[in-house]
């Protein structure tokens, strides 16, 4: 035994059993030590925790292939951890109900390779990014079309895989690469490079894997104006004031890389009066007296401000 492995179901409208959740976890060093009985009750009381949230207050059924929950009310002078569980298990309402391994076929596999229960839910999305037959259809395509596979990897059903400290990584042929990247990153909302070349680099092999994704990370137009905008704070507008009436003071200011969106103004010009909070907006190519110019004409067409407050246009 290597681990544990539970599936949450629920009853659909055609009255059968539908998967909803998954669960596995590898069994720590000291837990492999368990009989089987423990363990199954360990599978148990961890699956109930880790769907707490759907279980706790609710009727259900545990579907298990051993009569460990049995066992565990059996045991006469149970030791703390026994307790433990007796007591994590009366917290909710449930029926028992057997059947052998062989019917119950998802819990089984699941213990069989087993999941670290973090990344459990990532890489079930990393998995399903791209499915087996396409993977297959391409490594063959890139098998005709002479493309290097590296020595490292090799066959195994039908698939090219690298394996390594037993991670089975599939080989991504280079026409797949970048779509891979780029559905990895948008599906885990513009996840940076580092948690991506982790991530990925679990389930895919190719040679210069991390550099691509730093390359294409880097190259994220979303990424990259977060980035910006986290790094440049603006300064806050002058604590003058506060102003009594219209175009007694007007703050004015410049918000800039805004290029790249199908213009070349890479600046907006702000002009606002303090005391209306209106506002006037000129873009511009530059940043310069200019620009400056063209905002107080703006403003000074409606009326003269007495007092401009500005913290840039140090030209002026
Ligand atoms: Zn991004």
């Amino acid at each position: 035994k290597v681990g544990i492995g539970a599936v949450l179901k629920q009853k659909g409208e055609d009255n059968k059993l539908h998967p909803i959740a998954y669960f596995s976890k590898k069994l720590l060093s000291y837990q492999q030590n368990y009989s089987i009985t423990e363990i199954e009750c360990l599978a148990i009381v961890e699956a109930l925790d880790f769907w707490h949230h759907y279980l706790y207050g609710k009727e259900f059924t545990v579907i298990t292939d051993h009569n460990a929950l049995r066992w565990l009310k059996s045991v006469k002078k149970p030791n703390s951890r026994l307790f433990n569980w007796s007591l994590k298990l009366s917290q909710y309402s449930f029926d028992i109900k057997y059947q052998s391994g062989k019917t119950n076929v998802e819990a089984d596999c699941l213990s069989r390779s087993p999941i670290d229960r973090i990344e459990n839910d990532s890489h079930i999305k990393i998995v399903n990014l791209i499915s087996k037959q396409d993977l297959i259809i391409e490594q063959n395509n890139a098998i005709e079309n002479k493309e290097a596979i590296p020595k490292r990897c090799k066959k195994e059903n039908d698939l090219i895989v690298r394996v390594k400290n037993n991670f089975h990584k599939a080989f991504i042929p280079e026409k797949l690469r970048k779509n891979l990247i780029e559905k990895f990153h948008l599906d885990f909302g513009h996840l940076g490079a580092g948690k991506m070349q982790k991530l990925m680099s679990t389930c895919y092999f190719w040679p210069n894997l991390s550099k691509n994704i730093s390359t294409f990370v880097n190259c994220c137009k979303v990424c990259q104006s977060n980035k910006l905008s986290r790094r440049k704070t603006l300064g806050s507008l002058s604590q003058i004031g506060p102003a009594k009436e219209p175009f007694e003071i007007i703050s004015i200011d410049t918000i800039g890389g805004f290029s790249g969106y199908n213009s070349s103004k890479q600046y907006i010009h702000v002009a606002i009066d303090n005391f209306t909070r209106f506002a006037w907006c000129i873009a511009s190519k530059t940043q310069s007296a200019k620009d400056f110019i063209n905002l107080i004409k703006s403003v000074s067409s409606i009326n003269k401000p007495k007092l401009i407050v500005a913290d840039r246009y140090t030209g002026i």
